[in-house]
């Protein structure tokens, strides 16, 4: 039977191995090389592909090491400073990866090349690196606010019960901003004391669904009732379109 588990990297990173049950594995931004070969030694597994979602170093760092060590194939955004990406891959491209069947989805705002990796089946799971967070949201080091929001708003639609494997354990502290920019949301409450249990246990807390994600999550809620009260709560008056509030949100979050 496949399965998907976090390996560890530097402070808070999670490099996502599948494992297809029949000694093959990839691997999702694998910034260290290290933990990789960890745990392909320990599992006697052989990495047969990589999938990047984009360029920055804590997600292709240990791209280059792997592929020499393992003559594995890397499939990644079509960016032409990504020398090693053997598949460069476009929006709406279909890609099987060990019999697993993805569309690829851009997803810009954190980075302009940041891609997703959605797959209806065997359960719908979603590898999206950076862009979604469990309870938040990425920086918006090169995109726009809007860029960032359709984004988001593109995640947002794929089915409720998709997995979201992110690729940091930042929950805790999206989930102190959340509770902040939306006081009165009551899935919210209760997903926080979850998470403080299972960090209190160092168990991660990705991954997430859609479905928890559209419930708790501020920035695929920036037209929620709770979120307007949250912002004016705040002494900021609430912007007009969804846009607006969501850069609010965004720029508050910076420096909370
Ligand atoms: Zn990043
Ligand atoms: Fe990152």
């Amino acid at each position: 039977m496949a399965t998907i588990e976090p390996l560890r990297a530097f402070s808070d990173n999670y490099i996502w191995l599948f494992d297809d049950g029949a000694g093959r594995a990839f691997v999702v931004d694998p910034g260290d090389p290290q933990p990789v070969r960890a745990a392909l030694e320990a599992r006697g597994l052989a990495l047969e592909a990589i999938l990047v979602t984009h360029h920055h170093f804590d997600h292709v760092g240990g791209v280059e090491a792997l592929k020499a060590e393992t003559g594995c194939t890397v499939y990644g955004p079509d960016n032409p400073d990504l020398p090693f990406i053997d598949r460069r891959l476009r929006d709406g491209d279909a890609v099987t990866v060990l019999g697993v069947a993805f569309d690829v989805l851009t997803v810009p705002g954190h980075t302009l090349d940041h891609i997703a990796y959605f797959a209806a089946a065997p359960g719908p799971v979603l590898f999206c690196g950076d862009p979604l967070f469990a309870g938040g949201c990425g920086r918006l080091f090169e995109g726009t606010a809007a860029m960032m929001h359709a984004s988001l708003q593109r995640l947002a639609d794929l089915p409720a019960d998709t997995a979201v494997y992110c690729a940091h354990e930042y929950t805790q502290a999206n989930l102190a901003f959340a509770s902040a920019a939306e006081p009165g949301n009551a899935a919210l409450a209760a997903r926080v004391a979850e998470v403080r249990e299972r960090r209190g246990r160092d168990e991660p807390t990705v991954p997430s669904s859609i479905a928890l994600e559209r419930e708790t999550n501020p920035f695929l809620r920036p037209d929620a009732d709770g979120i307007l009260a949250g912002l004016s709560a705040a002494g900021q008056a609430p912007a007009a379109d969804s846009v607006g509030r969501f850069a609010q949100l965004r720029a508050w979050k910076d420096s909370f």
